[in-house]
């Protein structure tokens, strides 16, 4: 794993704002304020015309405390320019309401808040969305020549952790003149920046491992200047700008954000290996273990292979759903990336609205347990899981 990066990031993340308060604070202080005064109508106007970048009104992302979270997202996936939002799910709508509207493709499994958007809300609008999964990946050829001028996809994907190959798809997609966009939540700019491999936006759920404490909620959407304009006023106007409180807080997390994804990784893979070794255990997916399909492209792609996995347990669904009630230290909660453990049957939270044949094809067997790995010591979490397996 690359030091020179970690160390860049780490800086980043700690000095990556530019503004300075007034008065020697380190951390950029919550303004707490929907709206700012000018000294003269000059002045206002300059700001409301796009002549002078300044604080005017909260809604409009215009404040402080969010200037600074976004100048410290764009460097941490070295992209010229980051918006921030009020949760993941309002980063990902305002991105398909503007660069989506001539057609979407998602590729492979994704969260399924986004694909209920996709395939329930956005078709609503008249907004063409194509489902496919990771084995129909040659339809994408055929969807791209069909018009689809946005592709979207998790990598790693949730729950089998599939890895996509981020490069080969912007090329296809770019070839098309179609753009690409990529859920970076699972893996954090600490373990992937799609935005270098190719990819135009990088949208995340700010609400897992950038917030890694479990307590706020946002979103952001990273990329080019020209390509990020045009969302501002859909974000502006949906009314889904991150609030300056939320702002703050999330700044403040990522201050730590590499050293507790370093260890998030060291953790799950200390996990992954004890539970590959464990005789009630099916299969591992991890893509740090060396037989897991996904591992060659993601040593490609990814500088770790991050604190998500999921474990198959041998028998049946109702076994799996006796271990998951039996943990102790691993919380029974469908989210991912904070500080504690977390566990969720996927069959049970995350892809409980979909059929037991749908859940199939998409290679979800009952008899799984997606493992959000913390920062608690590993040994005591691999203790835990050998205690509810037993
Ligand atoms: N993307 C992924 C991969 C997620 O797991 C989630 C939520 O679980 C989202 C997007 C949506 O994020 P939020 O809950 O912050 O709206």
């Amino acid at each position: 794993m690359p030091g020179k990066h970690l160390q860049s990031l780490a800086t980043c993340a700690i000095h990556g704002s530019s503004s300075k308060d007034a008065h020697g604070s380190p951390h950029t202080p919550i303004y707490n304020t929907t709206t700012f005064a000018f000294s003269s109508t000059a002045d206002l106007l300059d700001v409301i015309d796009g002549k002078k970048l300044g604080s005017l009104y909260t809604r409009y992302g215009l404040n402080p405390s969010i200037f600074a979270l976004e100048e410290t997202l764009a460097g941490l996936e070295n992209a010229e320019m980051a918006w921030a939002f009020c949760s993941g799910m309002a980063a990902e709508t305002a991105l398909f309401l503007t660069h989506g509207r001539d057609g979407i493709i998602c590729i492979g499994d994704a969260y399924g808040g986004t694909l209920e958007l996709l395939s329930a809300q956005l078709p609503l609008l008249g907004i063409r969305t194509h489902l496919i999964l990771g084995n129909e990946i040659e339809r994408l050829d055929e969807l791209l020549t069909d018009g689809a001028k946005l592709v979207f996809f998790e990598t790693p994907t949730n729950p089998t952790l599939e890895i996509f190959d981020i490069r080969a798809i912007c090329a296809k997609a770019h070839a098309h003149g179609a753009k690409v966009a990529v859920d970076n939540t699972f893996a954090s700019p600490v373990n992937q920046r799609p935005l270098e491999l190719g990819a135009d936006f990088v949208v995340q759920s700010a609400t897992k491992f950038l917030g890694g404490h479990s307590d706020l909620t946002a979103g952001t959407l990273m990329g080019s200047k020209e390509l990020l304009i045009p969302i501002w006023d859909w974000r502006k106007n949906l009314g889904s700008t991150i609030a300056p409180e939320v702002a703050s807080l999330l700044l403040r997390s990522l201050r730590t954000l590499v050293v507790r994804v370093q260890q998030h990784n060291t953790s799950a893979q200390a996990v992954a290996e004890a539970m590959a070794k464990h005789p009630k255990v099916a299969r591992v997916y991890y893509p740090g273990l060396p037989d897991f399909p996904g591992h060659g492209l993601a040593k490609k792609q990814m500088y770790g292979f991050g604190g998500m996995m999921t474990i198959e347990v041998k028998g049946n669904g109702a076994k799996a759903t006796r271990v998951a009630d039996r943990l102790r230290l691993f919380a029974l909660a469908p989210s991912l990336g904070g500080a504690e453990s977390l566990v969720t049957q996927p069959c049970t939270t995350t892809h409980h609205g979909q059929t037991e044949e749908e859940r199939s094809r998409r290679g979800i067997s009952d008899a799984m347990l997606r493992l959000s790995i913390g920062l608690e010591d590993s040994a005591d979490l691999i203790a835990d899981l050998q205690q509810a397996l037993a």
